[in-house]
């Protein structure tokens, strides 16, 4: 038996299966995410994908004890829905869980892709050796994870982690979640890019220093500006930079971490991003918690989701290895069907 481990994206679907003996990946399957069906085709989707994965590896679905898959969230553990997530056109509400259950016949855990990303830098990236650890993922949203004395915080409902969604700025701007001035209204990508479209729209003098479309920029091509003495560009990263590096505070004055990870594809913004959040944090972080913390970039890249739900299907959190099977959770749950096998 092994255990089958899927990362849904926006953009992508992954798919690989997690063997006890071998390497923890084997019969990686990517495919650009399939909207054009809504939920119910993007499930389908990761069927397909999955089997794949499987007759790739040489198992056969009935070798597939148990899956856990990496989702947009915000998902409730406990219920397995996703509620609406915003990279995911026409999913309100959607049972998950169950409908890939009715699909593929096995027991399947769900994990939100920022909480998932965390474990998987916890455990295989940036955090790896430490014990405390708030990631953070700056890309078309803000998400987190918290990761407490080597556990994932969940909360009761599994919503705990939610970074993005820290109050900044009490007045500041809309943010989809239905509150104003959150980390992730002021500096996620999305608004990176939307903030500077407002700021140079209408202004007739505005020449981009960089070989930027001002009407298209997304916030890669704002932090080129911003390298390049653009000065909108500029202003507007740098207050992103500086609304993370608040966030940064708030995470060390309320977890005390060893290590703050920052992923996400803001992220490579480099260091006008990181000397930023250094200086907000020099200034106003309390001295005890800033000197027991390192800021770092996370280091799985794309793969941070997937080796999240490596970690979970290896028996690292104890949450999903009771849900999974009533293991201990010190076993890992899952062991390569290959080699099984009598060959
Ligand atoms: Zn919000």
């Amino acid at each position: 038996v092994s255990t089958a481990v899927v990362d849904l994206g926006g953009t992508y679907v992954r798919s690989a299966i997690v063997s006890r003996e071998g390497e923890p990946l084997r019969g990686r399957v990517q495919q650009r995410t399939d909207h054009a069906q809504g939920s119910d085709g993007v499930i389908a989707q990761i069927g397909r994908v999955l089997r794949e994965s499987v007759a790739s590896v040489g198992c056969g679905w009935e070798d597939i004890e148990n899956l856990i898959v990496s989702t947009p969230g915000p998902v409730t553990p406990q219920t397995g829905i996703v509620f609406s997530p915003p990279n995911m056109l026409g999913w309100n509400d959607v049972p998950l869980r169950s409908k890939l259950f009715e699909l593929l016949h096995v027991p399947t855990v769900l994990v939100n892709d920022a909480n998932a990303a965390a474990l998987g830098e916890f455990y295989f990236g940036a955090g790896s050796g430490t014990r405390n650890m708030v990631y953070i993922t700056v890309s078309t949203g803000i998400g987190g994870g918290v990761i407490v004395e080597g556990q994932l915080l969940s909360g009761p409902s599994g919503t705990a982690g939610e970074i993005g969604h820290m109050t900044i700025d009490r007045t500041g701007p809309q943010c989809k979640c239905g509150n104003v001035g959150c980390l992730e209204a002021i500096a996620s990508g999305t608004a990176i890019a939307s903030r500077f479209h407002a700021a140079v729209a209408g202004v007739e003098s505005h020449e981009p220093a960089a070989s930027v479309d001002t009407s298209r920029a997304t916030a890669a091509d704002v932090v080129r500006g911003a390298y390049a003495g653009d000065e909108p560009a500029r202003s507007i990263f740098l207050d992103a930079a500086e609304a993370i590096g608040v966030g940064v505070v708030n995470c060390l004055h309320l977890f005390n971490p060893d290590v703050v990870v920052i992923g996400g594809g803001v992220s490579n913004a480099g260091p006008i991003l990181f000397d930023t959040i250094d200086r907000i944090v020099g200034a106003r972080a309390m001295p005890v918690p800033r000197q027991a913390a390192i800021v770092m970039k996370a280091v799985l890249g794309d793969d941070a989701g997937l080796m999240g739900a490596v970690a979970m299907a290896l028996g690292r959190t104890p949450s999903a290895s009771t849900e999974l099977s009533g293991v201990d959770p010190k076993e890992p749950v899952g062991h390569g069907c290959a080699d099984a096998r009598p060959e």
